[in-house]
């Protein structure tokens, strides 16, 4: 089997209203698609999670020619051979998130070619299915009394569809912070509740807002110091009880053996189309797991990412493991996307707040081509 030809497909649509987080608003969402197709014309998609005019170049002028012709199936050479094409100059970053989305789609592809699942090849699921936790409340642009209020509705709402966890945004400023995680546990006394920062915390600012989280019995505080302070995540941990969570803007099995080891990071979130593909995301369990940290992916892009995160933790358990233990939860972002929602003949399942995980080979989920054309900004091949 040769690869034969490789598209990148990258697509954007524009929201009707933009959200924002502790860093800056959305306006359009984007995302740039790798297709891989073998000379039996078996073919495989992935997704980059990141900038898809830059992804495009990594992909069609640098990683993607040397792949034409080798063996798809050998995913693990295929990765080491592009780390070590782009070595110097690239340890980390977007050309890693290029790797990373040319890394899915050779294991999709590799899953269809073998007839098995991609959890199947990851090395068997653990479970059928995986409980979602909804991502939303981002912000929006209105006062702030009143922008409390809407995030409330939002995840009442979220409630009412059966979602028994979700995850806030925080870090616009303290003071509007300490009141909307009060407002949300008093709306929402029995849900299971995490909050994400976006690393927009310093460290006395983390474990101010880290002790009201600690108040309102929060499960996780995501990202409340930026990643480059690993040393810092130790201090803020000694001062909390939350449980931390970091790790979507960190890539590599050495990246996050860095940012794990000094023992303040509880949660580790790789991104599964940024972290260094799925071949990676193996790797990076196995340093977490040395480490007694579990993983629990970042998921923020179309179904292609979301179908990998699924497989991907239907594949592992929670540290160190029990008869009875219970699986960590799918990130399920809720914020509007047509790019999740409208690209898929056949798309992960998910009915109240649970995600069946895909049984068909590969990533398990169908690319409608015909629904490509009104999102799509480019598409390049070479072959
Ligand atoms: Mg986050």
């Amino acid at each position: 089997m040769k690869i034969e030809c490789i598209r990148t497909h990258h697509l954007r649509s524009e929201l009707d209203e933009p959200f924002g987080f502790s860093q800056w608003y959305y306006s359009t969402r984007n995302t740039l698609w790798v297709e891989i197709i073998a000379d039996d014309a078996t073919t495989g998609w992935g997704e980059c999670y990141g900038p898809a005019e830059v992804y495009e170049a990594a992909i069609t002028a640098f990683y993607g020619p040397p792949l034409l012709g080798l063996d798809p199936l050998a995913t693990d050479r295929l990765w080491h051979g592009m780390w070590r094409s782009s070595l110097d100059f690239a340890r980390r970053g977007v050309m890693m998130g290029a790797m990373s989305g040319i890394d899915m789609a050779l294991w999709d592809l590799k899953g269809k070619a073998l007839g098995m699942s991609v959890s199947e090849l990851m090395g068997g699921r653990y479970r059928e299915s995986v409980p979602c936790y909804a991502t939303g409340m981002y912000f929006k642009d209105m006062p702030e009394e009143a922008l409390i209020g809407t995030l409330v509705a939002e995840a009442l709402d979220y409630q009412e569809q059966g979602f028994a966890a979700m995850k806030i945004k925080v870090g616009k400023n303290p003071a509007f912070d300490v009141r909307l995680i009060s407002a949300m546990r008093r709306a929402l006394p029995a849900t299971t509740l995490m909050a994400d920062a976006n690393h927009a915390y310093d460290l006395p600012e983390a474990v101010r807002i880290g002790r009201v989280l600690d108040e309102y019995d929060f499960a996780w505080f995501e990202e409340p110091l930026s990643p480059e302070y690993e040393l810092q995540f130790r201090q803020l941990h000694e001062k909390l009880r939350v449980p931390l969570a970091t790790g979507e803007c960190e890539q590599t099995r050495y990246g996050f053996q860095r940012l794990l080891s000094p023992g303040g990071v509880q949660i580790a979130q790789p991104d599964l189309a940024y972290c260094g593909g799925i071949s990676e995301a193996m790797k990076i369990r196995a340093v977490a797991s040395s480490l007694g940290v579990n993983v629990i992916p970042h998921c923020w892009g179309t179904m292609l990412n979301l179908a990998a995160a699924t497989h991907f933790l239907a594949s592992g358990y929670l540290e160190p493991g029990r008869a009875e233990g219970a699986g960590a939860m799918l990130e399920l972002d809720r914020t509007p996307s047509p790019l999740r929602d409208e690209l898929f003949e056949t798309s992960v399942t998910i009915e109240k707040a649970t995600a069946h995980v895909p049984t068909a080979p590969g990533l398990g989920v169908v690319v409608d081509r015909s629904a490509l054309q009104s999102f799509r900004v480019r598409e390049k091949e070479i072959r």
